[in-house]
C-alpha cells in the first residue's frame, strides 16, 4: 500500500490532470491511496470568497463565478462531452458551497472559512478520481473528512489519532485505488475541519501512519528538497537523500517543501517519503528515511518572511526569568502567534514571531501593560542548517541584521525585510 500525494501546482490545468496518469503509468500504480489537494490556486480563491461574503462585498458573485469558471475550463480540456456526469457533480458540489454561504448564520471566521475552503479538495478530487475511471484506472472516491478526525479548532485543527486510525481502518480500502482529499477533516460533530495551510502532505503522513503505508510520495513541481528555495535563492541543488531528523529541522526552520507535521508520523514507523518531480515521474527525487546522512553534505538555506521581532524588558528593571516567561509564553499561546526564534539575557527577552492570524496587535496591547516592548515589523529570518563561512557571508552580504544566534548546525539573522 502506498501513498501519493499531488499539490495544486501540479493540477492547476488539463495538462497537470493528465500529468497524473504519466506519473501512475511510470511510478508505478499499486494498491494506494491519492491525496490531491485543490488545482492551482483555488484555496486562496475561495479564501476571497469568505472575505467577500463577511464583508457583503458584491465582488463576492464574481468571486464565486471565477472559481466555476476555472474548474469548468478544466472540465473542458478533460472530457469531450458535457454529458458526463463529473459536469453535473461538480455542479452540485458549487451549489452545495452557495447554500452553505446563503444558509450561515455563523459570523465566526474561521469556522466558515472551513465550511468553504473545503470544496477545493472536494472538486479537485472528483475531477480527477473521474478522469482516472475514464482512462482504465478504476477508483474510489472517499470523502476524506469521514476518516480525518479532528478538535475543534477550525483552520488549524488536531487530529484526534485514535478515532482516525479506527475510522481509516473501517473505511479504507487497503486494495485498489483510492482518490481523497488533503488538508480537509470534520469533528466529532461533523462539521468540516482543515488542518492548516498547506496541510494536504500531512493528510499522507496521517494516511500512511495509520494504515502501515510501504511509502509517500509527493509530487512536486521541484526535483525534490533542494537545498534553498529556487523562488528565493538563485543557485540552488537537489538533496537526494535525508534523514527524517533533517527533513523535521528543515520544515520546521519553514522550508516549505514538506508540511512541518508530515514527517514525524513517518518516522514513528520508518515509513520512506520520497519528494519526486511531476514533470519527470522517473527522476531520483529525494528520499527521506531514518538516519540517512544528507547528500550532498552542503549548506541548506532558508527564509521565513513576514517576521515581527518583539523586545520585552520588564519595568521595573527586574530581570526576565521563569515567571514573566511563562506568562509570556501563555499570552503567545492565547493569540497562535508562532514563535520562531528566542534570544534570552539578563534584561531583556526578544523572540520572532509568525503572525499567521494577524493577531500580533491584541498581543501588543496585553504585553505593553506589564512589559516595555519595543518591536520590528516586516523582518525575514534567515536559516542556514550546516554553515560554512562562505554561506553566513553570502546571506549576510547587504543585510541590514538585527539578531543573530547560533549552535552546532545552524546558523540564523533576523533581518529587515528588503522587498
Ligand atoms: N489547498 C490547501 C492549500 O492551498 C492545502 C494544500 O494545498 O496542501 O493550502
Amino acid at each position: 500500500m502506498k501513498i501519493f500525494k499531488f499539490g495544486g501546482a501540479s493540477v492547476k490545468d488539463g495538462n497537470g490532470v493528465k500529468n497524473v496518469i504519466n506519473v501512475l503509468q511510470k511510478a508505478g500504480a499499486s494498491d494506494m491511496v491519492i491525496v490531491v489537494s485543490a488545482m492551482g490556486k483555488t484555496t486562496n480563491a475561495l479564501e476571497l470568497v469568505v472575505d467577500f461574503y463577511l464583508q457583503k462585498n458584491p465582488k463576492l458573485k464574481v468571486a464565486i463565478d471565477d472559481v466555476k469558471d476555472y474548474h469548468l475550463q478544466i472540465l473542458d480540456s478533460l472530457f469531450l462531452n458535457r454529458q458526463h456526469r463529473v459536469f453535473r457533480k461538480i455542479d452540485s458540489l458549487l451549489s452545495d458551497m452557495e447554500t452553505t454561504l446563503e444558509r450561515n448564520k455563523s459570523t465566526q471566521y474561521d469556522y466558515l472559512y472551513d465550511q468553504i475552503v473545503c470544496y477545493g479538495e472536494l472538486i479537485s478530487t472528483t475531477i480527477i478520481s473521474e478522469y482516472l475511471g475514464t482512462h482504465g484506472f478504476k477508483n474510489k472516491w472517499l470523502d476524506a473528512r469521514e476518516i480525518i478526525k479532528t478538535n475543534d479548532t477550525y483552520r488549524d485543527a488536531a487530529v484526534d489519532w485514535k478515532l482516525t486510525q479506527s475510522k481509516i481502518l473501517e473505511k479504507v480500502d487497503k486494495m485498489g485505488m483510492t482518490v481523497t482529499q488533503g488538508f480537509i477533516a470534520s469533528n466529532t460533530n461533523n462539521f468540516t475541519t482543515t488542518l492548516g495551510r498547506e496541510g494536504s502532505d500531512y493528510t499522507a503522513g496521517i494516511l500512511a501512519y495509520c494504515m502501515n503505508a510501504h511509502s509517500v510520495s509527493i509530487w512536486k513541481d521541484v526535483p525534490g528538497v533542494l537545498n534553498g528555495d529556487p523562488r528565493v535563492f538563485k543557485h540552488t541543488e537537489l538533496l537526494t537523500q535525508i534523514s527524517y531528523e533533517e527533513a523535521i529541522e528543515l520544515a520546521f526552520y519553514g522550508a516549505s517543501v514538506i508540511h512541518p507535521k508530515t514527517l514525524q508520523p513517518l518516522q514513528r514507523k520508518g515509513i520512506p517519503l520520497y519528494v519526486k518531480s511531476f514533470l519527470d515521474p522517473e527522476a531520483k527525487g529525494t528520499s527521506v528515511k531514518k538516519g540517512q546522512r544528507l547528500v550532498p553534505e552542503i549548506p541548506c538555506f532558508i527564509v521565513k518572511k513576514n517576521q515581527v521581532l518583539v523586545s520585552l524588558s520588564s519595568l521595573d528593571f527586574s530581570f526576565i526569568v521563569e515567571d514573566n516567561i511563562s506568562e509570556i509564553f501563555k499570552l503567545f499561546h492565547k493569540y497562535q502567534l508562532k514563535v520562531d526564534l528566542i534570544q534570552n539575557s539578563a534584561i531583556s527577552f526578544s523572540v520572532c514571531l509568525d503572525n499567521k492570524f494577524n493577531t500580533f496587535e491584541e498581543l501588543l496591547k496585553c504585553l505593553k501593560a506589564t512589559f516595555s516592548v519595543s518591536y520590528e515589523k516586516n523582518v525575514s529570518l534567515f536559516t542556514i542548517r550546516h554553515y560554512t563561512k562562505e554561506a553566513i557571508r553570502f546571506i549576510e552580504t547587504d543585510k541590514d541584521i538585527l539578531l543573530k544566534q547560533s549552535t552546532k548546525e545552524t546558523y540564523q539573522i533576523v533581518v529587515k525585510q528588503q522587498d
